[in-house]
């Protein structure tokens, strides 16, 4: 019962935040979608990359070099990804983009969730499976067309006007960071006077220096993540239970 009433009274104090707030921008990692089924790929020993290290596999030199390699392991990635649904916690951030209680979503995770459960401003900093291009011609390919060659052939995706191997629109490790993302993701960061971080632990690069352009600029960082992140200490509340049911607890408090 401590632990309820704990968590009710954060979920109380973080409705509190965003109603105050002239501006909040959301902030999501892998810990979003492991409620739709997609494990997060960096825990070791989880999931497809069990045997392979992706660090190595899904790097810019071997879709390159080998790009039938690269998409030997990258179509799992697309495959499994491509049929997964929203959860409730992609949904309760669309509503409350819905309410304008939030400017927007700034997201590491590629699987087009957030769009799908009806989020508008969604900032995709490590791009999405969408689509994928052509490195020839720029010519891009929507995700079924890519998923129905997958199912027709078993090396790399091409392109039908000039046969070169498609590249996924996600930043591959060994390649820059979508500038214009990136941009929008720092001006959103340093206009908001609420940055809420939801299922992230706030590690990795662009990410992990978000919360700190808010701070400086005078804003408040609320976290809604299980296990530590580098910013509990100076977040005004932290959430730490389940995402979904933190998320619905907040729009619950939203509605009280
Ligand atoms: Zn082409």
């Amino acid at each position: 019962m401590a632990a309820t009433r704990a968590t009710s009274r954060e979920a109380l104090r973080l409705a509190e935040l965003i109603r105050e707030a002239q501006s909040t921008v959301v902030l999501t990692g892998a810990g979003v979608s492991v409620p739709s089924g997609i494990p997060d790929f960096r825990t070791p020993g989880k999931g497809l990359w069990e045997k392979v290290d992706p660090m190595e596999v899904a790097h810019i030199d071997v879709f390159r070099r080998e790009p039938d390699r690269f998409w030997h392991f990258y179509s799992q990635r697309f495959a499994a990804l491509g049929d997964k649904e929203p959860n409730g916690a992609h949904e309760a951030l669309a509503e409350l983009e819905r309410r304008g209680l939030i400017e927007g979503v700034i997201t590491q995770n590629i699987d087009r969730l957030h769009r799908r459960a009806g989020s508008r401003r969604v900032i995709e900093v490590h791009g999405s499976i969408d689509t994928c291009s052509c490195p020839e011609c720029g010519g891009r390919v929507d995700l079924d067309r890519v998923l129905a060659m997958m199912q027709s052939h078993a090396g790399a995706p091409e392109c039908e006007a000039c046969v070169a191997p498609l590249k996924p629109d996600v930043v591959l490790f060994g390649e820059m960071l979508p500038e214009d993302a990136i941009n929008d993701a720092y001006a959103l960061a340093s206009n908001a006077d609420l940055l809420i971080g939801v299922g992230s632990s706030l590690e990795v690069y662009p990410v992990a220096s978000l919360p700190r352009v808010t701070l400086d600029s005078g804003g408040r960082v609320a976290i809604v993540t299980q296990g530590p992140t580098p910013y509990d200490g100076v977040a005004d509340v932290k959430l730490s239970g389940d995402v979904v049911a933190e998320l619905d607890a907040v729009l619950a408090a939203l509605d009280g």
